[in-house]
């Protein structure tokens, strides 16, 4: 059984999907490891470190993938990566499954199995594999971080001798996972921290953690067995627009986290609001990357508006790499263990199991999305 980690090539990723501890865990059951070199250099991991948790290191992708049996990485492969995989391969990774057929494409032609960890499903057992929580959380820290650094004030309330500085006020529109994380990064840093979700259940947790819950009158929002946000119909949008264009005035920072699955981000910060806002405030779009909450972002970019600073930057999680590598790799770990029968240490997946029937985005040579991995 050999697993393969090679180095992420894809712009901005600095992380790896294998730490020292998951290799000396993988190893010591028999596991040959082989690692990229220099794979976890922008995550503070040394080859020398991987090498003393008992991996072995190649020079390029080329050799490390080739006769593996497990592939893990963290970004999805690009056309000539696959092309360089064993065909009897399976590979697990985030494949932007929904959003990147052609990837998709090309896998199912070489024969290659592949996991796509974005679809894992929310459910209790899977939670220790789930990257999208591990990675949200640390990206909600991380884009308060970041708001902060680009806002020109303290946050925190100071008297001193020379005077009183009053707290930031700071917003936080949707409190999924990213949104809890940095209403609480917010508060820990002494500014006053007001949230807002569609979902209702959230108020409850938004206010244990310190922060005021905005509420908004007559958002229709459909309540059924999912635990994701829904679209909200025109009335809800206005009214959602209305209230929030009466708060933001008074707002330093805003941190925008909103995503509803499978669609665009929806829009809450347009254009006429920024120019309410006092000059110096910053906007931190978390949900750039998928059209972004705010009209005036620009994926990957600082964009300035009427002296708002409107953050855009992609990948947050990925700019705390060191830890982000850490979690990543616990979670692929989790993920992948099932997979390797103990005695023989052969690749047995077991497909009834809806951890891997809802991921398996490609299998026999087909494409599959709808967690139907046993069915087609
Ligand atoms: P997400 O990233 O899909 O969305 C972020 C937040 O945006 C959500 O809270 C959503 O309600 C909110 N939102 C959508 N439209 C909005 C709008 N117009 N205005 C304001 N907010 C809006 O969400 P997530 O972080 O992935 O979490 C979704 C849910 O899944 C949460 O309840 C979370 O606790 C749960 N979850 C469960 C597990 C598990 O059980 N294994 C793991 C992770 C998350």
């Amino acid at each position: 059984m050999k697993i393969a980690v090679p180095k992420e090539s894809a712009e901005g990723e600095f992380r790896v999907a294998a730490s020292p501890e998951t290799v000396k865990k993988l190893t010591q059951t028999g596991i040959s490891v082989v690692i990229q070199t220099d794979a976890g250099i922008a995550s503070e991991i040394s080859d020398e470190e991987f090498q003393n948790a008992g991996a072995i290191l190649k020079d390029s992708f080329n050799s490390t993938v080739e006769q593996s049996d497990i592939i893990i990485k963290i970004q999805p492969p690009t056309i000539e990566e696959i092309h360089f995989m064993p065909p009897k391969a399976v590979l697990v990774c985030l494949m932007d499954a929904l959003t990147n057929p052609e990837t998709l494409t090309h896998a199912a032609k070489t024969g290659l199995t592949c996991f796509a960890l974005e679809l894992l499903p929310r459910i209790s057992r899977a939670q220790n594999m789930d990257v999208l929580s591990s990675q949200s959380n640390l990206a909600g820290y991380k884009a308060v971080l970041d708001a902060i650094n680009a806002y020109k004030r303290a946050v925190p309330m100071m008297m001193t001798a020379a005077g009183t500085v009053s707290p930031a006020q700071v917003l936080v529109l949707g409190a999924g996972v990213a949104g809890l994380q940095a209403i609480a990064t917010a508060k820990r840093l002494g500014a006053v921290v007001t949230a807002f979700d569609v979902r209702p259940t959230v108020k409850e947790q938004v206010e244990s953690l310190g922060a005021k819950f905005l509420e908004i009158e007559h958002i229709q929002q459909n309540s059924d067995n999912t635990v994701y946000a829904k679209e909200l119909d025109e009335q809800s949008r206005q009214n959602q627009y209305q209230a929030l264009k009466s708060v933001i005035s008074k707002m330093d920072i805003v941190i925008t986290t909103a995503l509803v699955p499978g669609k665009k981000a929806p829009v809450l910060i347009t254009r006429d609001m920024l120019s309410l806002m006092k000059k110096g405030s910053v906007i931190f779009d978390l949900a750039a990357q998928q059209g972004g909450n705010c009209t005036e972002t620009i994926y990957g970019q600082t964009n300035i508006v009427d002296g708002v600073i409107v953050l855009g930057q992609s990948n947050a999680a990925s700019r705390l790499s060191s830890t982000s590598s850490l979690l990543f790799s616990k979670n692929i770990y989790n993920f992948i263990t099932p997979m390797i029968k103990k005695d023989d240490l052969s690749v047995t997946i077991n497909f009834d199991d809806e951890i891997y029937r809802a991921t398996c985005v490609v299998k026999d040579g087909k494409i599959l999305l709808g967690g139907n991995a046993n069915a087609r």
